[in-house]
């Protein structure tokens, strides 16, 4: 597996406080584009192990402010308890519609809109369910001399696919935002065919 190479690192005023924000470029060899994705970093994190929350790139979400899901609302949380704790990491990958690409997840959308859930529709334009690895987010890690994590998720696979790559996880913690109405198809498939972990009813 190759490395993350860090290429720029740069100060990071945000609404939730005073970041530096990395990016970084890993090399998949001569036949496929190189990966990339961004890490805001706030404080200290080295030490105790600090939270850290990977998020896959959401255009409709992130930017859009959709209602469609809860990325942009994780997002907010991710990064307002970052800045609570006072240090914290967040990697952002370009990874749109949990691997599939942006046209491919608004078509997935389209059959959404005619009755489908949201496995269902990724299943019927030809993808997993889940397309999305974490060899990249592991390698910031890594590159950011940081071995162990306390992760910021609802998704038990993103704790295990972390350990796979050689980070630990010493805890996991919560991701849970109040969703939408329009959300809570998708939160409940989330639930029953993905198995991320909600404790509140209004997550279910
Ligand atoms: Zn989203």
């Amino acid at each position: 597996m190759s490395s993350a190479e860090q290429l720029a690192s740069a100060k990071f005023p945000t609404r939730w406080g005073n970041f530096e924000i990395y990016g970084f470029r890993r090399s998949l060899g001569a036949d496929a584009p190189p990966e990339e994705a961004v890490a805001l970093v706030m404080g200290d994190i080295h030490g105790r192990p600090p939270l850290v929350r990977i998020h896959s790139q959401c255009l409709t979400g992130d930017v859009f402010g959709s209602l469609r899901c809860d990325c942009r609302q994780q997002l907010e949380l991710a990064l307002s308890m970052i800045s609570g704790e006072g240090r914290g990491i967040l990697i952002y990958e370009q990874q749109e519609g949990r691997g599939i690409g942006l046209i491919a997840k608004l078509q997935a959308y389209q059959l959404q809109d005619a009755g489908l859930d949201t496995v269902e529709a990724n299943e019927r334009l030809g993808f997993e369910a889940d397309q999305r690895g974490f060899a990249l987010p592991a390698e910031i890690l890594k590159a950011l001399a940081v071995p162990t994590v306390r992760l910021l998720s609802n998704n038990p696979q993103k704790v295990s696919a972390l350990e796979r790559a050689a980070i630990k996880v010493i805890e996991r913690v919560p991701c849970e935002v109040e969703p939408s109405a329009h959300a809570a198809d998708y939160l409940r498939t989330k639930k029953e065919k993905l198995g991320h972990l909600f404790t509140t009813e209004s997550s279910s």
